[in-house]
């Protein structure tokens, strides 16, 4: 079993230069561990892939959204993907450049797009005819023009969960293929709008190049009809979606991924050959720069058997990680420190709210006793930032790992807090 910068070193699984049980006892279950060394070190491999190219690196800030992960991105030289208000200000506290910013999203409110525009942001992704003419009104009112780019949906199989593919005609994203040129035309008419780009994106956990080749070839070709048309587009962006390994690596079912500094260069390298060295292009990375940086600890509360069926209950729970529930995600799940002696059983992972779909892992070979520790890997990716309080339950705390020290990055939620802004009815009678 291994993943980059989590390691078995005598029987107890590490992050860096910590035993993760060590953590444990500090900051208690459940709790998300992230590396900064995994962060910097995928980061990197995109950079160095970018460098002297005509590329930049926009981290989607919805797949890990705490202060810490954007600001190691932040002072890595990162500029962002954003989906929301909300997001933008995530940004701005964790010291990101406001002007290294594309704003992405179907459903854009006047609010956000006024607050983008006064954060003088790099871009806006925008999605739709009726959006392109919101922002040219909002964009008037303040007296700016907006740089945007269209985002086209281009109708390319991911083949990838249909939750998370994104560039089929079907789904609710971006601009017909074929009304783009359209689109394009209308929005090079609006006098508060600047048309500088093109932007797609097609899925996420994708794990070959081919999707994106194909993307590429359409978008290209877009961008020489709407250029013909005598609208210059400078930028292309190409949008996020990489995947990352769930299952351990050197598994049978390891996810064959192709390594990112290959991956980026290959997309370069086609742009380049397609006579398009001139564009710059954009890359929205989310899951590929977060996901094997992360791990979620559980403590087994309770092993029991219900006929055939053996459960491993633990202290973590779908509202804490909610991926198996939501998409049948697989994550590996590892003793954190192993036992000797044990034969392993096939055990069910699952947590402790009321619905059925509450599992982390199924049918999971594991030796472990109750009170033992689990991680359940690749969980730095639309993990925490998918977590929710259902049950009430507060949300995990979260760490982070910078070699030999750990930092508590976000404190675990109080049960007071989760009702802090209820009120009951006043009392009449
Ligand atoms: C979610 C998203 C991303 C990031 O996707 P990953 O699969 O996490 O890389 C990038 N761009 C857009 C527009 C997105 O919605």
């Amino acid at each position: 079993m291994s993943f980059h910068f989590f390691h078995v070193i005598n029987g107890h699984l590490n992050v860096e230069d910590i035993p993760l049980a060590v953590l444990v006892e500090r900051f208690g279950t459940p709790l998300y561990v992230y590396s900064r060394a995994a962060l910097t070190h995928a980061y990197q491999a995109y950079a160095r892939a970018c460098a002297g190219r005509n590329a930049r690196i926009h981290y989607a800030v919805k797949a890990n959204s705490n202060l810490a992960v954007l600001n190691v991105f932040a002072r890595l030289g990162a500029g962002f993907d954003i989906v929301s208000g909300g997001e933008l200000a995530r940004v701005h506290a964790a010291g990101g450049r406001a002007d290294q910013i594309v704003f992405s999203g179907v459903g854009k409110q006047k609010d956000e797009m006024r607050a983008a525009l006064r954060a003088n942001m790099c871009c806006f992704n925008v999605e739709s005819i009726p959006e392109l003419h919101r922002l040219n009104e909002i964009a008037a009112e303040t007296g700016m023009c907006a740089r945007i780019a269209l985002r086209v949906n281009p109708d390319i199989d991911a083949r990838t969960h249909p939750y998370i593919a994104t560039g089929l005609k079907t789904d609710k994203f971006g601009i017909a293929f074929d009304n783009a040129r359209a689109a394009a035309h209308t929005a090079a008419a609006l006098s508060h709008l600047n048309l500088v780009g093109l932007a797609c994106h097609i899925g996420s956990q994708i794990t070959t190049t081919a999707p994106y080749l194909e993307a590429l070839d359409k978008m290209l070709a877009l961008i020489d009809t709407i250029e013909a048309a005598g609208v210059a587009l400078s930028h292309l962006d190409i949008g996020g979606g990489l995947g990352i390994h769930y299952h351990a690596e050197g598994d049978a079912d390891a996810e064959p991924l192709p390594e990112i500094g290959a991956f980026v260069s290959t997309l370069l390298d086609y742009v380049e050959q397609r006579g398009h060295a001139q564009r710059t292009l954009l890359f929205e990375p989310g899951r590929s720069l977060v996901g094997n940086a992360g791990v979620l600890l559980t403590r087994i509360e309770y092993l029991k058997q219900n006929g055939e069926k053996r459960f491993a209950i633990v202290d973590a729970a779908m509202n804490d990680l909610a991926r198996p529930a939501m998409y049948r995600a697989y994550h590996e799940i590892t003793p954190v420190v192993q036992r000797d002696g044990l034969t392993p059983v096939l055990y069910d992972v699952v947590g402790p709210v009321c619905e059925s779909s509450d599992w982390l892992g199924r049918n999971r070979p594991l030796a472990v006793q109750p009170g033992d520790l689990l991680a359940v890997h690749g969980a730095g990716a639309y993990s925490f930032a998918m977590s929710s309080n259902y049950n009430t339950r507060p949300r995990a705390a979260e760490v982070m790992v910078d070699g030999t020290q750990a930092y508590l990055i976000r404190e675990r939620e109080t049960v007071k807090q989760l009702f802090a802004g209820e009120a009951c009815l006043p009392i009449k009678n």
